[in-house]
């Protein structure tokens, strides 16, 4: 039977473009690849600008339905002085109201979630539908999350306040300064909202992992066999990744950019990107602005408005702020250093960047995606974190897995000045010291080619999937 064959799933992703762009991939990736059927199903609201102009940037299969939600109104629910991810999840939890009649119609065999909208596992279940989750960070933070709700009951006080590392079983320990944002205050609602949906991860039916083995094996094998996550019954954990961006469509702007890269010799320009929601402070911005210009190295800045407040400042804006980077860039700036680099406001085709071959290295702010994005190319980065969870991934990019230097050694300053900024950038350019990294970025490169064409790893384990949901 056709039906068989072509099994029909559907997807539930958080708001946000890190978090729709990975699952849009694995979607994507199992109608190609995996002759798999799928609705997915867009949160309409909050970054849905930003949404909406990554799923118009994509083809789409016929095999993939995109499907909004209803958009309800927030205007009584949603308030200024909620933190990002309450904001989110409120957001999402209004969001997720007409699901159950939506998944009634569709019937599909499985549905895949994402960190959080763990509320479909309830409807779900009334449903007798099997969930997976799509984990779109690390899995250290996965094995943090799985452990949360147990240190939640053992701990009294602030986990930032605990004399030494949290020690998640058989993972690297985690320095409490690198813990996420979320967990840093037991207080906040954030706190409360991210222990909900962390807790509620066991419950599915399997996890998705966007990585590969050699990324993080002692945390995968953790997850895998270390009797603490037997105990709680940790779901299978499929390790699919990496699943990046792959196609994107460039506009005219993009191509721009593009062109500028072909002008420039091989392996010489520093990419500079801090995410989809990533801003500085007006301070830090002139301090790296300067810092850049004193490095001379050749570079492709991408930059948002600086805001003080908050350094997630364009998570619900990203990409749609065109605006004038000579209003809050430093005075001169832009026509210093007009020779050696481009300044593009808010937003660039990341994944044409890293690919080309005149991109030598990467300042990021480390979300998970860039990483990956980064590692596929043989990119060695230099690490920026921000918030959420990036100083977990900095401080496994740049002590385990060697692949990234930091910018700065901590404690962090609150404004890192132009000096480390141009030392860092020299370091890695044209430093020695770098070389090991630079070897390791290619390393992985090579590990993560074909791994998911038909016979890699991670090929085989999406068949093993795909086959359950054909019965
Ligand atoms: N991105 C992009 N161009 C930009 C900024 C971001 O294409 O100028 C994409 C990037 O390639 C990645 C995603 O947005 O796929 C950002 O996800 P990530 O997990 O790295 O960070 P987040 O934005 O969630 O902090």
């Amino acid at each position: 039977l056709a039906a068989e064959k072509e099994p029909h799933v559907a997807f539930l992703h958080s708001p946000g473009l890190g978090h729709i762009i990975p699952l849009f991939q694995f979607a994507k990736h199992l109608v190609l690849h995996h002759q798999v059927r799928v609705s997915f199903l867009v949160i309409t609201t909050g970054a849905s600008a930003a949404q909406n102009h990554f799923l118009q940037s994509e083809t789409i299969p016929p095999q993939l339905q995109v499907i909004n939600i209803p958009q309800t109104d927030m205007t009584d629910i949603i308030t200024d002085d909620m933190l990002l991810l309450t904001k989110l999840c409120v957001m999402t939890e209004e969001s997720l109201k007409p699901l159950k009649s939506i998944l009634v119609e569709l019937k599909p065999k499985a549905l895949i979630i994402d960190i959080f909208t763990t509320q479909a596992i309830d409807v779900c279940e009334e449903l007798s539908i099997p969930v997976y989750s799509f984990f779109t960070a690390s899995p250290i933070l996965l094995a943090f999350s799985l452990y949360l709700p147990t240190l939640d009951s053992q701990v009294e006080g602030e986990f930032v306040d605990l004399p030494g590392p949290v020690e998640v079983p058989g993972c690297p320990p985690i320095r409490t300064n690198n813990l996420l944002d979320q967990v840093k205050n037991r207080k906040n609602e954030e706190y409360r909202w991210y222990l909900f949906h962390a807790s509620r991860i066991s419950l599915v039916a399997g996890i998705f992992a966007n990585t590969w083995q050699d990324l993080e094996p002692v945390t995968l094998e953790a997850l895998k066999e270390n009797p603490f996550f037997k105990e709680i019954s940790t779901p299978p954990v499929y390790t699919i990744g990496p699943l990046i961006k792959n196609d994107e469509f460039l506009t005219e702007k993009d191509a721009k950019i593009i062109a500028w890269l072909d002008n420039q010799p091989t392996d010489s320009v520093l990419f500079i990107n801090l995410g989809s929601g990533g801003t500085l402070s007006s301070k830090q911005l002139t301090e790296l602005a300067w810092g850049l210009q004193m490095s001379q190295q050749r570079f492709i800045l991408v930059v948002r408005k600086p805001t003080d407040a908050s350094a997630s400042g364009a998570y619900f804006s990203a990409g749609n702020d065109e605006n004038d980077p000579s209003a809050y860039l430093p005075d001169g700036f832009v026509e210093k250093t007009q020779e050696l680099g481009l300044v593009i406001p808010s937003w660039a085709p990341q994944v044409a960047v890293l690919r080309h071959e005149s991109t030598r290295a990467f300042l990021s702010h480390c979300g998970w995606n860039s990483t990956l994005e980064s590692l596929v190319h043989g990119v060695p980065m230099i690490a920026w974190p921000l918030y959420a969870e990036q100083r977990m991934n900095a401080a496994l990019l740049t002590e385990e897995v060697g692949v990234a230097m930091k910018l700065v050694v901590e404690p962090e300053p609150e404004v890192i000045g132009r000096e480390k900024v141009e030392r860092a950038v020299r370091a890695m350019m044209e430093g020695e010291e770098c070389k090991a990294i630079r070897c390791k970025a290619r390393e992985l490169k090579e590990s993560a080619c074909k791994i998911l064409d038909k016979g890699g790893f991670s090929y085989d384990l999406i068949c093993r999937v795909v086959d359950t949901w054909k019965s």
